[in-house]
């Protein structure tokens, strides 16, 4: 029997709405995709063998559920603005990070108009911190604009719209129209849930939009937001890169990672980040 994991509780998110009733999924669990065969990328273990059937997959499921119950985005935001600029922040950076930037940032220009008139380089100083603030500075002015001209100021709830602003991709705004919206548009995938995945067999891809598109196959759509939000948390506390705690993890027996001696071969480990 694998050994309990003791896990930290996800905190609430400031400012969230609450979760709405889950409707009726309309996606086919259980059905299998066809396995694609991909090259090796360097650096990078096999993945593991595509086993996405319903029963087992509804296990996953239930286990992510019963261990992660409060898991939710970790960026504190009180809008939908503040959480899609928090997103676009956190592009290689961690949620610490954004979350010691944001506060400074939003007091500063609390709303989309305050920087729509702005030039990049007067937010570059409030945002350094997170890394590649040239492009994330132009991201944020670009969509501040964006919305102000054509959205009346307010954030678009579409997954076209949002992924018209500058420096909006399908992940950030999966992000926005999941975690403010409680729209189940897509799933999340971000780098966690892209290397959970594959250590799960629930995907052989390596493509976040792929990944995606073979997760909105096998889960039901009800699962899509709340499935992410408890990878992400996985990912971060049992199942991270370089040293998965594969003999705490709750979802050991289901898991179809090629190699699980991460833990216990130090050695193995700088090799096998998936
Ligand atoms: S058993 Fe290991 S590799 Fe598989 S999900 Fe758990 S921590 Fe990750």
């Amino acid at each position: 029997m694998p050994r309990k994991p003791t896990l930290k509780r996800p905190p609430a998110a400031a400012g969230r709405k609450p979760e709405p009733a889950r409707g009726k999924s309309s996606a086919t669990p259980g059905r299998k995709p066809a396995a694609r065969r991909q090259p090796a990328a360097a650096g990078r273990p096999p993945a593991a063998p595509l086993e996405t059937g319903a029963a087992r997959v509804r296990r996953i499921l239930e286990i992510l559920a019963r261990t992660y119950p409060g898991a939710t985005c970790a960026l504190r935001h009180e809008n939908a603005w503040q959480l899609l600029v928090a997103t676009i922040l956190s592009a290689q950076c961690t949620d610490q990070r954004v979350n010691l930037v944001t506060p400074g940032l939003f007091a500063k220009y609390p709303q989309p108009q305050d920087l729509a008139m702005l030039a990049p380089e007067a937010i570059e100083p409030e945002i350094r911190s997170t890394g590649f603030y040239r492009n994330k500075a132009r991201a944020i002015a670009g969509a501040a604009r964006q919305i102000v001209e054509r959205h009346a100021g307010q954030v678009p709830r579409t997954m076209a719209a949002l992924t018209a602003l500058p420096g909006v991709a399908r992940k950030t705004a999966n992000v926005v129209l999941g975690t403010w919206f409680h729209e189940a548009v897509g799933v999340v995938v971000d780098t966690h849930v892209q290397r959970v995945t594959r250590r799960l067999g629930l995907t052989r891809e390596l493509d976040p939009e792929k990944t995606e598109a073979d997760l909105m196959r096998l889960l039901p759509r009800a699962e899509w937001i709340s499935f992410a939000h408890r990878l992400i948390w996985h990912g971060r506390q049992l199942c991270t890169a370089r040293a998965p705690r594969c003999k705490q993890c709750p979802l050991e027996t289901l898991c179809r990672a090629p190699d699980k001696t991460w833990s216990s071969q130090p050695a193995a480990r700088a090799k096998t980040a998936v």
